[in-house]
C-alpha cells in the first residue's frame, strides 16, 4: 500500500470494526432467535420463517435508509464527529435492550440499533474521506485499509455471537454484540485526539466558495448526477451480492456437500467466507488497480465499478453449475459455492470501497454527508430487493435466479463499459491525483 496514512485511520478503522462486529453479530441470531420455538433449553419467539424474514428484510433495509437523516442531522446541524459518537452511543443501548427477554423492549431494541447505525455507519465513511485533502493519492488505500477493518468485524462477529447465541443463550449473544459496540465507542472516544480536524460542523455559509442557500454550479451539478447514476450500479449489486445472507444460505444448507474430512460443517459458519475474503484479497485487489493507474492505464471508479459488477456476476455461474450438478437430487460440491463467493468478493473489492472513496470526491462539501447517506439508502434498497429475488427462487427455482442474476449483471456490467467515458467526463476531473 502507499505511503503513512493519517492518525486518525486506526481511530476510524477500529470503531468501525467493533461496530461491524456488533451489527454482523446480531444479524447473524437474529432470524435463529425469531424462529425457534417458544419452548425448550434456548426458546425464541416461535415466528414463522415468513414473518422471520419480512422483519428481517425491513431490518436491513431500514438500517441503511436511515442513513439519509443521519447525514441530515450531519451536514445540518452536528457535523459527522459528534453524529457518529450519538449514533455509536444508541447502538450500544438497543444491543443491551435486546438482552431483556421482553417483546415490547425488543422492538424498541431494534429500533435504537436502526436509528443508531443511520447516525453511525455513513458519517464514519464520510469521516474517512475528510482525512485526506483533495487529489491526495492515499484516499483509495486509505478506504481499501477502512474496508478491510470493516470485514474483521464481520467475519468474527457470525462465529462469536452466532455460538454464544445459540449454545449459550440468544441474550448472552445481544450483550456480546452490545460489549463489541461499547468496545468500539471506547476506541473512538480515546482516539479523539486524532480527529480534530475532522468530521467537523461547517455552517453552510462557511462552506468554501458558497453563500448560504446559494445554488449549486455547473461542475457541483454535474457530478452529483453522475453520483446518483453510480448508486443505480449499487443498487444492482447489493440485489445481487446480498443473496448470501438468504437464498445462498438456503442452498448452502440444503443441497451443497458440506463434509469436509469427514465433518459436516454447518451452514451458518459459511457466512463468515465472504468477509474473510475481503480480508485476504483486499489489499491484492487494491494493489491490482493502482498498478493499472500508475502505468496510464485505464482505471477511474466508475470503470472499476463496471468490471466490478461483470466479475460478482459471473459468481452466480458458478451457483448455476451447482445447481446442474445438484439436478438429479443429489448435492452440488462446495468448491462450487466458494468459487462464487471469491469472484463476488472480487467484484465487491472494486465496487464497495471504491464508490465509498467516490462520493467523497465528488459530493459538494455542503452535502458531504447527505450524499453518502443516499448511497448506503441505495445499498439498503439492495438489500430489501435481494430478498424479493430470492424469494423468487421458490416458485421460479435456483437454477433460473442464478442463472438470470449471472446474465444480468454482465449486461448491466457491459453496458457501463459502454458509457463508462461519457459518464467519466462529468466528474470534471474530480479523481485527478495531486502529486
Ligand atoms: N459490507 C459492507 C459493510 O458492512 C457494505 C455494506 C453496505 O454498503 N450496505 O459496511
Amino acid at each position: 500500500m502507499s505511503s503513512k496514512h493519517p492518525k486518525g485511520l486506526p481511530i476510524l478503522f477500529f470503531t468501525e470494526m467493533w461496530e461491524r462486529f456488533s451489527f454482523y453479530g446480531m444479524r447473524a441470531i437474529l432470524v435463529l432467535y425469531l424462529t425457534k420455538e417458544t419452548i425448550g433449553a434456548n426458546p425464541g419467539l416461535g415466528w414463522s420463517n415468513a414473518d422471520a424474514l419480512v422483519l428481517y428484510g425491513w431490518y436491513t433495509m431500514l438500517v441503511y435508509v436511515m442513513s439519509i437523516p443521519g447525514g441530515w442531522i450531519a451536514d445540518r446541524w452536528l457535523g459527522q464527529k459528534k453524529t457518529v459518537f450519538i449514533g455509536g452511543l444508541l447502538i450500544a443501548a438497543g444491543q443491551l435492550t435486546l438482552v431483556l427477554n421482553n417483546i415490547e423492549t425488543f422492538y424498541f431494541g431494534l429500533g435504537l440499533i436502526i436509528a443508531g447505525v443511520g447516525c453511525l455507519k455513513a458519517n464514519i465513511s464520510t469521516m474517512v474521506g475528510g482525512l485526506y485533502k483533495e487529489g491526495d493519492a492515499r484516499r483509495d488505500s486509505g478506504f481499501t485499509i477502512f474496508y478491510i477493518g470493516i470485514n474483521i468485524g464481520a467475519a468474527t462477529a457470525p462465529l462469536l455471537v452466532g455460538y454464544i447465541g445459540e449454545v449459550h443463550g440468544w441474550h448472552y449473544g445481544f450483550g456480546l454484540a452490545g460489549i463489541g459496540m461499547l468496545i468500539g465507542q471506547t476506541v473512538y472516544i480515546w482516539g479523539q485526539k486524532y480527529l480534530k480536524d475532522v468530521g467537523n460542523f461547517v455552517p453552510v455559509e462557511k462552506v468554501q466558495g458558497s453563500t448560504k442557500n446559494k445554488p449549486l454550479t455547473k461542475i457541483e451539478k454535474d457530478r452529483v448526477i453522475v453520483l446518483l447514476i453510480s448508486f443505480l450500479i449499487v443498487i444492482v449489486f447489493w440485489t445481487a451480492y446480498e443473496q448470501a445472507g438468504g437464498l445462498m444460505n438456503l442452498y448452502t444448507n440444503e443441497k451443497i456437500n458440506r463434509v469436509v474430512f469427514g465433518l459436516e460443517i454447518p451452514a451458518s459458519l459459511f457466512q463468515s467466507v465472504p468477509a474473510i475474503f475481503v480480508v485476504i484479497f483486499g489489499a491484492i485487489v487494491a494493489n491490482f488497480w493502482m498498478k493499472r493507474s500508475k502505468k496510464g492505464k485505464e482505471s477511474s471508479s466508475l470503470f472499476k465499478m463496471a468490471i466490478g459488477t461483470i466479475v460478482m456476476g459471473t459468481g452466480f455461474l458458478m451457483m448455476t453449475g451447482a445447481t446442474l450438478e445438484a439436478a438429479d437430487g443429489g448435492k452440488a460440491m462446495l468448491i462450487w459455492l466458494i468459487l462464487s463467493y471469491l469472484l463476488q468478493v472480487i467484484g465487491e473489492l472494486s465496487i464497495s470501497p471504491v464508490a465509498l472513496s467516490f462520493i467523497t470526491k465528488l459530493a459538494p462539501l455542503k452535502y458531504a454527508s447527505i450524499m453518502m447517506g443516499v448511497y448506503f439508502a441505495a445499498t439498503g434498497l439492495g438489500n430489501k430487493l435481494a430478498g424479493l429475488v430470492g424469494e423468487l427462487a421458490q416458485k421460479a427455482g435456483e437454477f433460473e435466479v442464478f442463472t438470470g442474476i449471472f446474465v444480468f449483471c454482465v449486461l448491466f456490467g457491459l453496458l457501463l463499459l459502454v458509457f463508462f467515458k461519457k459518464l467519466n467526463k462529468l466528474t470534471h476531473g474530480a479523481e485527478r491525483i495531486i502529486e
